[in-house]
């Protein structure tokens, strides 16, 4: 024990000097289940030794959640409360750093009426509109990092204890953020910078279109003329460097709304909103999703797919190489943090504003003609495997293999 509190204590400080950045004076916003509390006030602590001026803890219990989706009337879960609006805009006012310390029960949600969960998506959606533009035009420092809890560990660990589950997890977790290294902040500035030089080769290149193939898969995207590739550390408004993603391995950009066509299927099953959809396949034309189908979770991936127009189109098309640790490991995780970082995958949704020259200063119809799909979601969904090759087409017709069996070939 003493062992996983000291692990803790380093992650705890890895969140808060790699992760968010925190700056002196500055307010910190962290959600977290009251199951992972004591992660929780190790991050206060490391905030306020790194001086925040105050950290606000948003607290989340499953068991509670689970309970109003199978108590509460159908109409509360049309709306979304304005007071929590209200709150999260204030944070981001005040240029709070957002920390979400996640540890998902990917069975949560299990029989619940799919249509509770896709109203309450969607309402969640329209009450965290503006929250979450802040977030994805890297107007606020945020981080996204992970705690093992007992329902997920012994979801992605079965056959073992709880107890022992939820510490294989954890070890999974620290090995994933690179905790394992003698100096995890120097490792992570390693890492940073050899996904920087990925980035600025993509950009270079100024590839017009991406040709995926594998089994089941034949599809091209068009890239948006000032499309941008970006992966690892990002900007703040204020020039602060934050880490979005704990972990992340991927090189992502945008795709061209409505040049999306052929058909490509998943490698690994997506957990969404309390539930699994595997094995399943989505047919393009001109960017729209004209076709589902799923072995598993066609119901929820048809209402996904449902959620707004915007979300008949993808908003992220990301590159990660089959041989990263995380792929490596083996593991299947059952949640998008981890898995989309083992695998080349792509977004259902918006899209994000820094993936376009000049897009995070542009209005949301600046950023529409510049090609980049808007929704109130945004999920990721895995199509990387060893048998993938990628080729980026340039203007002239020339290919270039990006990747060959899976992994970079540039
Ligand atoms: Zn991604
Ligand atoms: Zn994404």
């Amino acid at each position: 024990m003493a062992d996983l509190n000291q692990k803790l204590k380093q992650y705890a400080e890895l969140i808060v000097k790699v992760g968010v950045n925190v700056q002196q004076g500055q307010e910190v916003f962290v959600n977290c289940a009251i199951d992972m509390a004591p992660l929780a006030r190790l991050v206060a602590e490391q905030a306020y030794i790194a001086g925040a001026s105050s950290v606000h803890v948003d607290w989340t219990d499953e068991a509670l959640s689970r309970l109003k989706y199978e108590k509460a009337a159908d109409e509360v879960f049309t709306s979304f409360p304005e007071w929590e609006t209200a709150k999260r805009n204030s944070f981001v006012e005040r240029g709070a750093a957002f920390v979400a310390i996640i540890s998902p029960n990917p069975d949560l949600l299990k029989g619940i009426d799919p249509k509770r969960i896709g109203n309450y998506q969607k309402a969640a959606g329209q009450g965290l509109a503006e929250y979450r533009r802040a977030v994805q035009s890297d107007k606020v420092s945020w981080t996204v990092v992970a705690a093992s809890s007992k329902e997920w560990a012994m979801r992605v660990f079965p056959g073992v204890s709880a107890e022992e589950a939820v510490d294989k997890l954890w070890d999974a977790i620290f090995a994933s953020v690179r905790l394992t290294a003698g100096n995890p902040v120097a490792a992570w500035e390693e890492h940073n910078g050899s996904l920087h030089a990925k980035v600025e080769i993509l950009n270079e290149r100024r590839f017009r279109k991406l040709h995926y193939r594998a089994p089941g898969t034949d599809l091209t995207v068009e890239l948006p003329d000032k499309h941008l590739w970006v992966g690892a550390s990002s900007t703040s408004k204020d020039g602060v460097s934050f880490m979005a993603n704990m972990p992340t391995e991927e090189v992502f950009t945008v795709p061209l709304r409505e040049g999306v066509d052929g058909y490509v299927s998943s490698t690994k099953p997506l957990s969404y909103g309390g539930n699994i959809i595997d094995r399943f396949k989505l047919t393009f034309e001109k960017g729209r999703i004209v076709k589902v189908e799923a072995e598993e979770g066609q119901t929820i991936l048809q209402q996904l797919v449902d959620t707004d127009e915007g979300s008949h189109y993808l908003g992220e098309v990301a590159l990660v190489p089959h041989e990263s640790p995380i792929s490596q490991s083996n593991i299947l995780f059952y949640n998008t943090l981890f898995d989309e970082n083992a695998s080349n995958h792509f977004a259902i949704g918006s899209g994000y504003a820094f993936n376009i020259e000049g897009g995070k200063t542009m209005s949301p119809e600046e950023l529409a003609a510049s090609g980049v799909n808007s929704s109130i979601t945004h999920v990721d969904f895995m199509i990387g495997s060893a048998e993938m090759d990628i080729d980026g087409i340039m203007d002239d017709g020339t290919v270039f293999p990006i990747f060959r069996q899976g992994n970079w070939a540039v």
